[in-house]
C-alpha cells in the first residue's frame, strides 16, 4: 500500500505528557499539568450543573448547522449567522481551510515558530510552506512574510497571541498586513488566546472582518472557555468566504454534546473574567519572578509563558516532571534553552517557582 508521498516525512502530533502516564513512571500522588495551555480553573459550573440534563436524543445525528450556538455567537459578536463556521475544534477549522485553499503548486506563508497544526495541514494539502522566523521577542516579521508572499500565495497565517511565544500583534502591525497583503490571499488570524489578551491592546478582529472579504478569524471555547475536552472552535468571516469553505467540512463534525455545552459557557461571562483575571494575576506574578532570578521571557498576551534559560529546556522538563510538573520543553517546540509553562492556579504557580529556583540558582 502506498500514502501519499509527502505522508511518508511526516510525523503524527506529538501530545504532551499524560497524566496518568507520569504518575506512573515517577510514583507521584499529584500531577500538574501545565503543558497544553488548558484552564487550570476547569471550566463553568453552569456546563456542570446544566449540560447532564441538556444531553438527550443522542441517537440522532447533531444538527450540522449547529444553529443554538450559531445564533448566540451571531448576537455575541453582532455579525451574521452565516459568518459562522464551527469545527471540531479550531484545530479542525484549519484543516477546513487548508482543504478548502491548498493544493500542488500553491504555498503558503507563516512564521515560525507558531501553532504546527498550520504546516501539517498545508503540507497534506500539497502547498509549498514558506515559513518566515519570528524576530528577537517573538514577534511575527511581518515585512518579510508579505516579501514573502507572491502570486502562487494561497493563504498568509498570523497567530495572535502567538504560540509558542505568547506575543500579541499590535494594531499596526496587523493593519499594515491586510493593507499591503493582495486582496486574493487569505489572511488567517489564529486568536485561539484572544480572551487573556489586554482589552486595550487586542485587534478588532470582527470588525476587521466586517470590512475585508480576505479575512478569517479563529476562535475556540478550549482555552479560556476551559472546554478543551469537548472540541469546538469556530471561524467568522465574509459570508462568501464561509460558503466558499463549507464543502470541505464533514457534515456532523462537532457534536450534539460539544454545541450544547459551547451555548452554556458562552452565557456565563463571570467565569471567563474569573480565569482571565486569575490567570493575570498569577502570570504577573510568574514574570516578576522570573525578573528576580534572572531568567528572560516573552512578553505573553496568553495564558503561558515561554521562558529562556541558562539551561536545555529538556533539562529543566525532566526535572519538573520529577516533581509532579508537566511543562513543554522548548527542545521540542523548535526553541532551544526554553520551556513553555501555562499559568496555572496560585497553588501551584508558587510551587513550580520553587522547583525552578531550586533547579536555577
Ligand atoms: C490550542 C490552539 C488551537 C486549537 O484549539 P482547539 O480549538 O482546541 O482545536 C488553535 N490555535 C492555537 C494557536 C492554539 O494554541
Amino acid at each position: 500500500m502506498k500514502t501519499k508521498t509527502v505522508l511518508t516525512k511526516m510525523n503524527p502530533y506529538k501530545p504532551g505528557k499524560q497524566i496518568e502516564e507520569v504518575k506512573k513512571e515517577y510514583n507521584l500522588e499529584r500531577i500538574v499539568k501545565l503543558a497544553s495551555n488548558e484552564n487550570p480553573f476547569g471550566f463553568s459550573g453552569e456546563v456542570r450543573s446544566k449540560l447532564p440534563e441538556a444531553i438527550d436524543q443522542l441517537e440522532y445525528y447533531p444538527d450540522g448547522y449547529a444553529r443554538e450556538i450559531r445564533e448566540e455567537l451571531a448576537s455575541f459578536y453582532d455579525v451574521d449567522e452565516k459568518q459562522l463556521i464551527f469545527g471540531n475544534g479550531s484545530d479542525e477549522v484549519v484543516q477546513i481551510l487548508c482543504r478548502a485553499f491548498l493544493e500542488e503548486g500553491s504555498n503558503t506563508v507563516m512564521a515560525t515558530p507558531t501553532f504546527p497544526q498550520y504546516k501539517h495541514n498545508a503540507l497534506i494539502e500539497g502547498a509549498e510552506v514558506r515559513e518566515v522566523p519570528l524576530t528577537q521577542g517573538g514577534h511575527h516579521d511581518i515585512e518579510t512574510m508579505l516579501q514573502t508572499v507572491d502570486e502562487k500565495t494561497r493563504i498568509l497565517w498570523l497567530c495572535s497571541p502567538n504560540n509558542p511565544t505568547g506575543v500579541l500583534m499590535d494594531k499596526k502591525t496587523i493593519d499594515r498586513v491586510i493593507e499591503v497583503c493582495p486582496d486574493d490571499v487569505l489572511i488567517v488570524m489564529d486568536e485561539a488566546y484572544y480572551e487573556y489578551a489586554d482589552e486595550s491592546r487586542r485587534y478588532p478582529s470582527v470588525e476587521a472582518v466586517q470590512n475585508h472579504k480576505n479575512v478569517v478569524v479563529l476562535r475556540t471555547f478550549s482555552k479560556a472557555y476551559g472546554l478543551a475536552g469537548l472540541r469546538i472552535g469556530y471561524g467568522i468571516a465574509d459570508e462568501a468566504l464561509i460558503s466558499a469553505m463549507e464543502p470541505a467540512r464533514e457534515p456532523f463534525n462537532t457534536s450534539v454534546i460539544a454545541q450544547k455545552a459551547a451555548v452554556l459557557a458562552l452565557q456565563d461571562q463571570s467565569f471567563l473574567h474569573r480565569t482571565v483575571e486569575e490567570t493575570k494575576k498569577n502570570k504577573q506574578d510568574f514574570m516578576e519572578f522570573c525578573e528576580e532570578i534572572g531568567i528572560g521571557y516573552d512578553q505573553s498576551e496568553a495564558n503561558f509563558v515561554l521562558v529562556h534559560l541558562p539551561i536545555s529546556g529538556d533539562d529543566m522538563f525532566e526535572f519538573l516532571l520529577t516533581k509532579g510538573f508537566i511543562v513543554r520543553s522548548g527542545e521540542a517546540l523548535g526553541l532551544p534553552n526554553s520551556i513553555r509553562l501555562t499559568i496555572g492556579s496560585e497553588e501551584d504557580m508558587n510551587e513550580i517557582k520553587e522547583y525552578m529556583r531550586e533547579k536555577l540558582t
